[in-house]
């Protein structure tokens, strides 16, 4: 008989009740060490005082309007992240994979407006992630997330992983956009090279086309700027954020130019819920805090900590770890023998919480406040827990 939760995930046996700081506490008493983040969700850790204020504060005032009328708490916070990036605009979604839906139809339509409408391909790259949605499937093009579920929305075309002569050769008359994870996240933990990165940038000015980031996964600090491609010193035309951004609530946004969104008039896109007041108001404090210059430092002294602490751990084992890997706080430890779903069993075990990614990854994404005593804590935890799986190779 089918659950009355559709089964589409192989969940593990853990039932959390409750959440302080970078600490979930199981039914049973049990404390675990949050390295998922609810996957890189919780970017303030759980039960935040500032968030708790500022979510209960707006509750008691006002939770939903539409979109038909002024909100004020969206404004506020477009206003910041437009003060904070290279965008001039904002539209709010209620999650990473609606903000693909948004990059997608702003893309084609930018290209339709401009007088050539053949221009609707978006070229990405193999490995990616945008979400669950039909053009977030299609947008990624892997076998697992699209099987069963063709026929495919149209229009997508995808190359290795910065392979950019490939990428190059790809591009026709026909070609709208590319869509890039600056750290690819599902994908294992893989930051494209700076250098690539603005590569890549150089090649869709050359060709004319729009470079769509998705920063769901590695933007908000953590990759210790606010946006990954800060990193690389190069902006996309449009960008997507979800995850950290709402800190837990569920809130996510596209960022775009002028030119890039000057397709999207009145009447072209919209969203019930996108952008309500209670949303953003948790995200507009989680902005004033993650955009801080003194925060995203720390984010980058921790992650430093945190970065050597595993290469020690990566040392001490290397029957079980290959290497670490990533930016920032978005940290990867790449296994050897193991399934990297074994490790974080494992790390179940020593109670502390880790999520698998594709390329036999564990991933690391605590939040972005995690003490320096929590880290050295967790290392230990992911020792007991690499010991654990060492005995059994
Ligand atoms: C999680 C993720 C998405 C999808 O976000 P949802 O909120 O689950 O729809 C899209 N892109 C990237 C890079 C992600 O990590």
């Amino acid at each position: 008989m089918i659950p009355s939760v559709l089964p589409t995930y192989n969940r593990a046996d853990l039932t959390f009740e409750s959440g302080e700081g970078s600490w979930m506490i199981e039914a049973d008493g049990r404390r675990f060490l949050d390295l998922g983040a609810g996957i890189a969700v919780n970017v303030l850790g759980h039960a935040n005082p500032v968030l708790v204020e500022a979510l209960t504060a707006q509750a008691n005032k006002l939770w939903h309007v539409s979109n038909l009328y002024n909100i004020t708490q969206q404004q506020a916070l477009a206003d910041k992240l437009v003060g904070a990036s290279f965008a001039d605009t904002v539209f709010f979604t209620n999650s990473g994979t609606e903000c693909c839906e948004l990059a997608v139809k702003m893309a084609r339509k930018y290209w339709h407006d401009k007088g050539q409408p053949n221009r609707v391909e978006i070229i990405g790259f193999h490995g990616a992630f945008h979400g669950r949605s039909s053009a977030g499937i299609a947008a990624a093009g892997g076998e697992k997330l699209t099987k069963g579920f063709g026929p495919l929305l149209p229009g997508f075309a995808h190359v290795d992983w910065e392979d950019l002569k490939a990428l190059e050769a790809s591009i026709t008359e026909n070609t709208a956009a590319v869509i890039v994870e600056p750290v690819q996240g599902e994908g294992g933990i893989r930051p494209m090279e700076d250098a690539d990165l603005k590569a890549l940038r150089e090649i869709c000015d050359e060709a004319g086309i729009l470079l769509i980031m998705d920063e769901v996964q590695c933007g908000v600090g953590r990759t210790g700027k606010l946006f990954a491609h800060e990193w690389a010193g190069v902006t996309p035309d449009i960008m997507m954020v979800a995850k950290g951004i709402g800190g837990g609530f569920p809130l996510g946004a596209v960022l775009a130019t002028e030119d890039a969104a000057s397709g999207m008039v009145a009447g072209t896109h919209g969203s019930t819920y996108g952008g309500n007041p209670l949303a953003c108001a948790v995200g507009g404090a989680v902005m004033d805090v993650v955009a801080e210059d003194a925060f995203l430092a720390e984010v980058n002294r921790k992650a430093g900590l945190l970065r050597q602490k595993l290469e020690g751990l990566v040392a001490a084992h290397p029957d079980v770890f290959e290497s670490v890997r990533g930016s920032g706080l978005m940290l990867g430890l790449k296994c050897a023998k193991p399934a990297c779903t074994d490790v974080v069993a494992a790390g179940y075990d020593n109670e502390v919480i880790t999520v698998p990614a594709a390329d036999n990854v564990v991933r690391l994404l605590p939040p972005l406040n995690i003490s320096d005593d929590e880290i050295s804590e967790a290392v230990d935890r992911l020792e007991k827990a690499a010991t654990q799986v060492a005995s059994k190779v």
